[in-house]
């Protein structure tokens, strides 16, 4: 592959391991910072025998690069972004291509595209997963925008991204927003099997008593089955951690039980409630992270309501109960993010593979896993299904794991310990199985109080009724 240079704007924990990960593979890279002094840092640290041009000014990075200008910004998401578009659109040329690799908001990102595209700039927004180790090792790629910008990136992209036995984990997503929407998607994903894992832990932790070493041993196990994914190993690696600062124990009990979030989440659950398509499981990861912040609340809440301090659960043998409703709600909860995607990209035309999208998260990115194969398997053979959890590849799965999955969340509700994302998943299957829902009735009170008509299921049209 021909080498190449490009331009770099953003040397933060993001921005400094790109950078290095593309000069690895064999590409020049001209790199700018808004504060010089952390270019100056950059170069000082990484420069030496590699091909790293520091520019201290937009101007002359500007300058510096052949054309088609090509210039990734990994600068905050917002403000920023813009920001450093304006600053650098004077010293740009049409055909000249910006790529947005920061956690854009999918809006966003279409507004940029249309803007830029009336100025002759190619835009890309470009969704980056995996962290800092994966930006400099390989990151799993979500780019979307501007097809020709792609075309003509994609040999870079395909030497940064993750390699995974399918392939390099980057492909063209679709025009506009479609790359970090799929993004946006991915981390809703990404917290709701990061929340299912913490309820298993939970449930074996306090429900079934095991201790810590046995915990470990547990998801080590888990991590060599259906479940074998990146958050399942470090989960295992993490019950294995005693603490740091010389207390005795695991690290994990002198961790303060408040999440933290800085919204990607919500975005999904927002973009759900849009596009109405439901996304239970992911919106309970998102609230479950809100309700573990007010501590102190639910430190009083637990003097004033206090659950019994034996808990009767089950035996260490029903573990593998466990571990099918873990899976049973993962299958559900990516069901409701892939429907996400195919209504979403239906709605704006982005016309995205979920086949595809299934196969770049293979690797680099956080939610890594073996049940990606089989996610990607199921949209190829089943394009246009209306739910993954309805395939011929996952419906099986799933009618084998409903007793179990549901014991475990009885039991779970009996012991008072909250397992609000495989309740949720529960519920959503529950729901979707369900031949007659009682919204015939919510229809019956729309009509009684509001005349908002309903349908007969014996008879064609709209109807009102004088309900009393
Ligand atoms: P950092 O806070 O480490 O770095 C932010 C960078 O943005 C700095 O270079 C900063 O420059 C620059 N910047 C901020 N505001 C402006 C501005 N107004 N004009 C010009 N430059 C500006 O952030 P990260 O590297 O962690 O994140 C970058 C992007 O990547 C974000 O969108 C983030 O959401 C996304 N991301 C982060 C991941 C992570 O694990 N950290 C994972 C995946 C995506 P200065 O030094 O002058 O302040």
């Amino acid at each position: 592959m021909a080498d190449r240079t490009v331009g770099l704007v953003g040397l933060g924990v993001m921005g400094a391991n790109l950078a290095r990960n593309i000069e690895s593979r064999g590409h020049e890279v001209c790199v700018y910072n808004r504060t010089t002094e952390t270019m100056r840092r950059f170069l000082r640290e990484h420069a030496e025998g590699h091909r790293f041009r520091g520019m201290e000014t937009l101007e002359e990075l500007a300058a510096a690069l052949p054309s088609p200008r090509a210039i990734i910004l990994m600068v905050n998401a917002g403000p920023p972004v813009d920001a450093v578009i304006d600053a650098l659109l004077p010293f740009l040329s049409p055909g000249d291509i910006l790529v947005d690799g920061g956690n854009s908001n999918y809006q966003d990102t279409e507004a940029r595209c249309a803007r830029l595209s009336g100025k002759g700039i190619e835009y890309l927004g470009m969704g980056v997963s995996g962290g800092e180790e994966g930006a400099l090792r390989g990151p799993s790629l979500m780019p979307g925008g501007s097809r020709q910008a792609y075309d003509h990136l994609e040999p870079v992209l395909r030497s940064i991204a993750a390699e995974a036995d399918t392939g390099p984990c980057v492909a063209y997503v679709g025009p506009g927003g479609a790359g970090h929407f799929i993004k946006m998607v991915h981390n809703g994903i990404e917290y709701a099997d990061m929340q299912l894992i913490a309820e298993a832990y939970d449930m074996l932790r306090r429900g079934y008593g095991l201790e810590p070493q046995r915990l470990a041993e547990v998801f080590s196990e888990w991590n060599s089955g259906e479940l074998e994914s990146y958050l399942i190993e470090i989960t295992a690696d993490i019950l294995r951690t005693e603490d740091d600062q010389g207390r005795e124990g695991l690290l994990l009990d002198y961790i303060l039980d408040e999440a933290g979030q800085k919204g990607t989440g919500r975005w999904t659950t927002k973009a759900s409630m849009d596009f109405a398509v439901p996304t239970p499981t992911i919106t309970a990861a998102v609230d479950a992270r809100a309700l573990s912040s007010p501590k102190e609340l639910r430190t009083h809440a637990s003097n004033l309501l206090p659950y019994r301090d034996e808990i009767e659960f089950g035996s260490h043998e029903t573990t593998s109960q466990v571990r099918e409703a873990l899976y049973a709600s993962k299958i559900c909860s990516y069901a409701q993010g892939f429907a996400l995607i195919a209504k979403a990209s239906e709605e704006m035309n982005w016309g995205i593979d979920l086949a595809e999208t299934a196969r770049i998260w293979k690797s680099g990115c956080i939610i890594r896993a073996r049940f990606l194969d089989d996610v990607s398997a199921a949209y190829r053979i089943e394009p246009k299904t209306p739910n993954l959890a309805l395939t011929d590849r996952f419906v099986g799965e799933i009618a084998s794991r409903i007793d179990s999955w549901t014991e475990v969340v009885v039991a779970a509700m009996r012991a008072g310990i909250p397992v609000p994302a495989m309740a949720a998943s529960l519920t959503y299957l529950n729901s979707l199985r369900t031949r007659r829902l009682p919204a015939n009735l919510i229809q019956a009170q729309r009509d009684y109080f509001g005349a908002h008509t309903y349908k007969r299921i014996d008879r064609e049209g709209d109807f009102h009724t004088q309900w009393y």
